[in-house]
């Protein structure tokens, strides 16, 4: 472990654009910490802390002078990696009448994103289970993914609506870093996590770090840890959602949600997504493009001329026994890492927690 003094901060930044990384960081956009290009440490936000409870999400001024003093906002990592719409290849007619496939391919520049939670990272390696393993890993993830650089920020501000300790993804990020830092007021402790990282510390003027300083570190996780409120059970939560496909509660919550999708579009493990072909009117290149779908569409469960869950009690039931329960089948884990997102931007408030809960209290274990 070494200590990053913040008057140092830059240098990490010019060293990782020298490395021809682009870099983004959280900033203030539209009224929400969302990540966006980074030039310079003094547009990190600094001084701000985010209000947020079911349904509700609001930047307040704080006395904080912390850059990380927040929880995450809306914005994942899943966009940088899995965009939510792009040509995945291309068909072109020649005057033959001859077709020719092509592949848009990539050509973006590494990106280096600091500020990365610890929810985020755990999210990540899910969508990487998803998109990478296999015989065939999906092209424009897999580049996409090889060329991040991962600065972590270990969460000592959580919001009201993260639950991270209680599914074991957070506060303290554990794995899937470049680096991690930990901030306090006069600088950061800093760890490398891969071969890259450390080459990236020989470059930083680094010091020894402070007395007292580590103890500090570890109290702030302590703390926000045990300052989540929220939480999802550890014991059997397949069993529980499996078990109760009938239960009266999915009557309840599907008079309050709106199907509008607002969850699954936030959530950092959310993959579904659907395909179409975009023909010119020439009919000469027609453009195949993948974007984000949703559980809440009506498409997304089209099948054969039949839409198979046809109502939003439907729906709803397939995000939560697909997100936490049919996810232990298919990847070894609930696909829930506790980072609050669709607690807070279900326009309605819905809270997954309260859901499972529910079902917990008066369902079949
Ligand atoms: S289900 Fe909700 S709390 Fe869990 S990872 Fe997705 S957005 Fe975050
Ligand atoms: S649970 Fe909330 S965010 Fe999700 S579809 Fe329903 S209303 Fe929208």
């Amino acid at each position: 472990m070494d200590w990053l003094p913040r008057k140092q901060f830059e240098v990490l930044l010019s060293s990782l654009r020298a490395r021809g990384h682009r870099l983004v960081g959280p900033q203030v956009r539209d009224g929400a910490i969302v990540y966006d290009s980074l030039e310079r440490a003094d547009q990190l936000p600094q001084g701000l802390r985010d209000a947020q409870s079911p349904g509700s999400y609001r930047i307040e001024s704080s006395d904080n002078s912390r850059w990380f003093a927040w929880a995450n906002g809306p914005q994942a990592l899943k966009p940088l990696t899995f965009v939510p719409r792009e040509t995945l290849w291309r068909a072109r007619r020649d005057d033959q009448g001859t077709l020719h496939f092509e592949s848009p391919g990539l050509d973006e520049a590494p990106l280096a994103v600091i500020g990365v939670r610890a929810c985020d990272l755990a999210a990540l390696r899910l969508q990487e289970q998803h998109f990478m393993a296999g015989e065939v890993a999906a092209p424009n993830f897999a580049a996409r993914r090889q060329r991040l650089f991962l600065v972590a920020v270990h969460c000592t501000h959580p919001a009201d609506t993260c639950f991270c300790a209680s599914t074991g993804d957070g506060p303290h990020a554990e794995a899937g870093y470049d680096l991690a830092l930990h901030e306090l007021d006069d600088g950061f402790l800093v760890e490398a996590g891969t071969e890259a990282g450390t080459a990236l510390l020989e470059e930083l003027p680094l010091q020894p770090v402070p007395d007292g300083a580590q103890e500090k570190a570890d109290e702030e996780i302590d703390q926000a840890a045990r300052s989540q409120q929220r939480g999802l059970p550890s014991h059997d939560l397949r069993g529980l959602l499996f078990g109760n496909l009938e239960h009266p509660r999915w009557e309840a919550v599907a008079e309050r949600c709106l199907s509008c999708g607002n969850c699954t579009a936030v959530c950092p493990t959310c993959f579904c997504h659907a395909e179409s072909d975009h023909p010119t009117l020439a009919g000469d290149v027609t453009e195949h493009v993948r974007a984000w779908d949703s559980c809440f569409t009506a498409g997304h469960s089209y099948l054969a001329g039949f839409v198979l869950r046809e109502d939003t009690r439907k729906r709803y039931r397939q995000w939560l026994t697909h997100k936490l329960g049919g996810w232990h089948d298919q990847y070894g884990r609930s696909g829930c890492v506790g980072c609050g997102r669709c607690v807070t931007w279900c326009p309605v408030g819905i809270d997954l927690t309260e859901e499972v809960a529910a079902l917990q209290e008066d369902g079949h274990d």
